[in-house]
């Protein structure tokens, strides 16, 4: 079934040395399969500021026929993908309404308000990360020189590893429209949101204006995201980014990596789900751990020990090569390319290990 995966990563790659290190705290500390590396090493590159570059070229287009979208724009990172999406769609003392818990309204730096002069406006995300229509027809302001223009609905999925249902996502981009309002997704994970439902990208995508893809993250590029929408946003987006700083030159050595990926790394997610799955079964299996096995739909688990051990727990797993994150009291737990599935027998040892006796 994951063929590509096999075909593409020599064993020695995966060696099962046991004492080879397992990165637990997020899918972008993949390494580069040598697949890849070669990849890169092969790419046609040109000045991608001239439009040149034949890999960026070809990246963009397969990312836009993926998503069904006009028009696709490489760019270095999911933060910046974010950003020119949602410049390109709001002005200077214009908002947008978003999730509360979501990427772009916590963890980007407020570059939407910073640089755009831009207001986010959160909504209250419910235990699944989700929003209802009610609060979006309840966020937008209304017609009066009081009020901020509100323009932009921005949506995640999945949102800390969890799939947002397509009849929900229908229903909040049905309710913005209402209002006129554009519709963004930063679908940094969303290939792990279409491997689980079965559903192809362009499905996922279709209730969006524009769409943000990451590549390095599940999909494993050492760089790189795409924005995805229609030609005119993405011209807008384009002018954004060489004002940003983000122009790249022959950029085609990254963009190799990112095609690479979208061929040979997009069905092998599914090993991902199911290793997630396996460990948040096994460390549930401990008195003193608690996981949220419903919240585990894709390669994303949180894990909670009692909070007497958590730092010893963490030490424990650090001296046999297992990195957890460290903010507590939840640690978040990813799977990604470079954890096998016996890399999740040699986590649960080590847990058994330090429960042994206590
Ligand atoms: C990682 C991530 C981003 C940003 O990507 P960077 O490449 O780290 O800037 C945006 N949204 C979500 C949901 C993410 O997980």
């Amino acid at each position: 079934m994951y063929a590509g995966m096999t075909a593409t990563r020599p064993a020695a790659d995966r060696s099962a040395a046991s004492n080879r290190r397992i990165d637990l705290r997020s899918d972008t500390v993949t390494q580069p399969t040598a697949a890849m590396r070669e990849a890169m090493a092969r790419a046609e590159v040109g000045d991608d500021v001239y439009g040149e570059d034949p890999s960026i070229i070809a990246l963009e287009a397969k990312v836009a026929a993926m998503m069904g979208k006009e028009a696709a724009l490489y760019v270095s990172s999911g933060t910046q993908s974010n950003l020119l999406g949602v410049l390109s769609h709001c002005q200077r003392g214009e908002e947008y309404l978003i999730g509360d818990v979501y990427h772009v309204y916590k963890s980007e730096a407020l570059g939407t308000s910073v640089l755009g002069g831009v207001a986010s406006y959160p909504l209250k995300t419910d235990a699944t990360g989700g929003l209802d229509p009610a609060q979006v027809h309840a966020g937008v302001k209304p017609d009066d020189p009081h009020s901020p223009i509100t323009r932009l609905l921005c949506l995640e999925n999945t949102v800390s590893g969890r799939v947002q249902a397509p009849e929900r996502i229908a229903a909040l981009a049905a309710a913005a429209r209402e209002h006129g309002l554009n519709v963004h997704l930063d679908g940094a994970r969303l290939m792990n949101a279409c491997v689980k439902l079965g559903k192809t990208a362009q499905e996922l995508a279709a209730p969006f204006d524009t769409v943000s893809l990451c590549l390095s993250k599940g999909l494993g590029a050492p760089v790189g995201s795409v924005l995805s929408g229609p030609a005119d946003v993405i011209k807008r987006a384009r002018r954004l980014r060489k004002m940003v700083g983000g122009g790249m030159r022959q950029a085609g050595i990254l963009a190799a990596a990112g095609l690479h990926a979208l061929e040979h790394h997009v069905e092998r997610l599914a090993e991902d789900h199911a290793n997630a799955r396996r460990l948040a079964e096994g460390l549930a299996g401990f008195e003193r751990i608690s996981v949220d096995l419903d919240a585990v739909e894709t390669n994303m688990l949180f894990v909670q020990p009692h909070p007497d051990d958590f730092d010893a727990l963490r030490a424990h797993m650090a001296a046999r090569g297992i990195v957890l994150a460290g903010q507590k009291p939840r640690i978040r737990v990813v799977t990604h390319l470079d954890v096998t599935a016996e890399d999740v027998d040699r986590v649960l040892e080590a847990v058994a290990d330090f429960y042994k006796g206590k």
